[in-house]
Formats: structure tokens, sequence, C-alpha cells
């Protein structure tokens, strides 16, 4: 690390205290990016960097519910509305019991660069709460999404701030949150994206992040003239992002040999099949179960506490959370044989692992380019209830697509480094760039 960067980080961290996944990944960004901003004084001159780290506002804020038993409950609301220098805070909402600022300062910091990736005006913003869906009723889930949005109504608006989803926040708890908004608001507006699709949403939304992500490792590979065709795919989670990652690796004609949550994954050499998937979007979506039970269903291994990184793979796709591939992990892939990884979750490796993938120059898709097919169908949502009309599956498909493919153009042309390209630093820096560009034109403000 630079003397420069590491004068820098001293600093956020002295303002920013206990707020390591921040820390982590602000680190992560500065370092690439810091032989640029000395290259280009401009926007050293504009302390482009110190504002870029400082969210324009921060809103924390009590959220109490009753449960099925009457008893009084209490969880804690945040919105972080990073950036707004290319359009309105955009971003989505987490509900689990490990959020607090820090990790969503971490997301709403990745978000303003993901977002600038995508070629769509919007600006970076995230949200969430430590309540824990899981194990509540839907009458629960529903009152708990009422008083959330009792106050964040204020705060957001289809011009301002635009949240989605995230961990534990899908269409259930897109649709009640939205009829809140509508109640309070006593109007029908693009305020939240990931809507059903009768009542406003996007076709392909739900399938966006995890298409978005095999589309983005399908670039990579075609650049050199390979396809995930017939690769082994090692996959973790088992939410939105892992299922429609899944369900795509399928299409291009790879295999996806491993799903996982946060009991323990399951190994199914065979395949997870069409038939496989649809068992697990049942179990996941609508039973809401564990993993567990796809082996016990189709006589495959599971392996209770562990990661998926030490099967053999030609690709990994981490879908589940942060920092879930660790050093050690990292390492395990790259020595098994692994040639590339296409981040759905977000900055699901450590920046130690991030180097071992760099150093061993596999293909590295970091999730803040890799995973952006979401919030750019999330732009196309936004796009379409302004027009008040919707497109066709196709339609939005060939977008994301041409989308994922503009990033990774982008991302190749800032971080090709010989016969190299370093995604990271590509991400980093075209990301950066359009975002420092637009607060250069608004002033000091
Ligand atoms: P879901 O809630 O649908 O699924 C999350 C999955 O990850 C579940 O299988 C869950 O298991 C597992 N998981 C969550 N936390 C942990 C943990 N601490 N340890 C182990 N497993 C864990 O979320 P999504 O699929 O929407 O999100 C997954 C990742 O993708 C996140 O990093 C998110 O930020 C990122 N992402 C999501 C986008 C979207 O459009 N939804 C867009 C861009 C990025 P369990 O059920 O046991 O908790």
């Amino acid at each position: 690390m630079s003397n420069k960067v590491q004068e820098f980080m001293e600093a956020v961290k002295a303002k920013n205290p206990a707020q390591p996944e921040f820390h982590q990944a602000v680190e992560e960004v500065v370092e690439t990016l810091m032989p640029f901003i000395e290259a280009n004084p401009k926007y050293a001159k504009a302390k482009i960097l110190e504002r870029i780290v400082e969210p324009e506002r921060l809103i924390i804020f009590r959220v109490p519910w009753l449960d099925d038993k009457g008893d009084v409950q209490v969880n804690r609301g945040f919105r972080i509305e990073m950036n707004s220098a290319i359009g309105p805070y955009k971003g989505g909402l987490r509900f689990h019991p490990s959020v607090n600022l820090g990790i969503l300062k971490f997301l709403a910091f990745e978000q303003v660069f993901k977002n600038s990736l995508t070629t769509l005006p919007m600006g970076g913003g995230k949200g969430g709460s430590d309540f824990d869906p899981k194990g509540k009723s839907d009458n629960e889930v529903m009152k708990f999404c009422q008083s959330f949005m009792n106050e964040l109504f204020r705060h957001i608006g289809p011009n301002t701030d635009v949240p989605a989803g995230d961990i534990g926040v899908g269409g259930r708890e897109i649709g009640f949150m939205f009829g809140q908004y509508k109640k309070i608001r006593n109007e029908f507006t693009g305020v939240l994206t990931g809507k059903g699709r009768e009542w406003g949403g996007s076709l392909i939304r739900p399938e966006a992040t995890g298409y978005g992500t095999i589309y983005f490792a399908e670039n990579m590979l075609n650049r050199v003239g390979d396809s995930l065709k017939g690769k082994a795919c090692v996959v973790s989670g088992s939410g939105n992002v892992a299922q429609f990652a899944v369900e795509k690796i399928n299409h291009l004609g790879g295999k996806a040999v491993t799903l996982s949550d946060s009991g323990g994954f399951i190994h199914d050499p065979n395949g997870i099949t069409p038939e496989k998937l649809a068992y697990v979007m049942e179990l996941k979506n609508v039973k809401r179960g564990r993993i567990k039970e796809y082996a016990e269903k189709y006589g495959v291994e599971y392996f209770e506490g562990k990661k998926p990184w030490g099967i053999k793979c030609d690709a990994a796709f981490p879908c589940a959370t942060q920092n879930e591939i660790s050093l050690e992990d990292a390492t395990k892939l790259v020595n098994n044989g692994c040639k590339l990884v296409s981040e759905g979750a977000n900055m699901p490796t450590v920046n130690d692992g991030v180097q071992v993938f760099l150093d061993k120059k596999i293909f590295y898709g970091p999730g803040k380019a890799a995973n952006a097919g979401g919030v750019s169908v999330s732009g196309l949502e936004m796009s379409q209830n302004s027009l008040r009309f919707n497109w066709t599956r196709e339609e939005v498909d060939e977008k994301l697509q041409g989308i994922m493919k503009a990033i990774h153009e982008q991302c190749v042309k800032y971080g090709t480094e010989g016969d190299y390209v370093n995604y990271v630093k590509g991400a980093n820096l075209a990301g950066f760039v359009k975002v420092a560009d637009a607060m250069l034109a608004h002033g000091i403000v």
C-alpha cells in the first residue's frame, strides 16, 4: 500500500470507527484509484475522494411493530443516501440481523460505482434493517414493512431515492412497502423497484442479477474465444441471485454443482438441472425451507456449516453474502484449477483473496461490475414507470445483455494491463470518472 493510500485510509478509519466492511470497500477502490488521481490533479484539488467517501445523508430511525403474540418489537431502520451526482439515489434494502451502519455504508459506497458503470442515470444508496424475516409469519413481515415505510416514505420518491430489494427483501416485502407508501402518499409512482408485474414491475427484474452475473462471465470468456459451455460451476447461496445464476448457467450449457445457505452446502456432481432448480425455488421462495432438504430429496451430500469453495470447478459464482471467500478459500479455488470468478454477491471476497485471483491472472469479475445487472433492470423498471409502458421479456433481456456487454467493455478499456484485464481496476476507474466529472461540474456542493 502506498503512503498516500495509507494516509487516506487512516483518516477514513479515524472518522468512521468500527466499520470494517466500509474500510475494506473503500481501501479496495482507493488503492486502484490513487495513481489515476495523482495523474489527474483536478480530482485531488476538488477533494473528490474525500467527498465520495462521505455519505450525502444518513437516515437512522426506530421501527416499532406488534408481533403475532401482541408483544412490541423494536428494530432499527437505515437509509444511506450516498451520492446523487448522476441521478436519484438507487440501491436495495437489506433485512438481516447482521445489518449495521458499516455494512450498509460499504454497500452504498460500492453502489455508487456500480450504478455509474450501468450507463444509466442512477446515484448510489442502500438501506435496510436488523429485522430478521426468518421464522416470521406473513402478518409479522407485513407489520414490520408498514412500520418501516411509515418513516422511510418522507425520505424517498421517484425523483429522489428509489430503493429495491436485497438480502431478505424480495417480492413479498417490496409489495408490503409499496402498499404502505401508496396509502400514505396517495399516489402510484415508481418509488420502489422489484415490484410485481401487475403493479408496475419489470419483466426480468427477478432474474436480472443472477443472469447478469453469468452474462458477465460469458463476456470475459468470449473475449478469449471461450465460453461457459461444459464448465463445472460452483455457486453459493440459494436465494434470488443464486437461483437465477444457476438457471442461466443451464441455459448456456454449463453445469452448476453446488448451492448453499447459512446452514451449509449441497454438492450435486450430476448438476442442478432445471427440474431440481424448480424444486429449490419452491423450497426457498414458498416453503422458506433449508437447502439441506435438497440433499435428502436427491440423495446427494450435504456439508453442514461449510462453504463450497473446496469443490473442484472451472468457475465459481459467490451469490450469498460479503466476505464469504477468505484468503484460504481463494487459494483453494485457484489451486483446484478454477479459472473464473464472477461475483453475484457484493464484496464476497476479502481483499487478500482478490489479490490471489489477480496474481494468478484468472478471470475475476468483481461484484460492482458482475452483479450490476440487477440495478440495471431496476433502472429499466424506472424508465418503464416514467413512460407508463411495459417492455416485453425479450426486449428487457436484450437491453440487460447490452448493458452487461457495455460494462465489460468499460472494464477492458480502463483495466487492461499488458495481456491481462484487471477488472477490479477497470470497474473502479470507469465507475469513478463519470461520477467525479459530474461532481466537478456541480461545484462544491
Ligand atoms: P436472498 O435473501 O434472496 O438470498 C441470500 C442467500 O445468501 C441465502 O441463501 C442466504 O442463506 C445466504 N446468506 C445470507 N447471509 C448469509 C451469511 N451471513 N452466511 C451464509 N449465507 C448467507 O438475497 P439475494 O440473493 O438477493 O442476495 C445475495 C447477494 O447478492 C447479496 O450479497 C446481495 O447484496 C447481492 N446482490 C443482490 C441483488 C439483488 O438484485 N437481489 C443485486 C446485486 C447484488 P439463509 O437463507 O440461510 O440466510
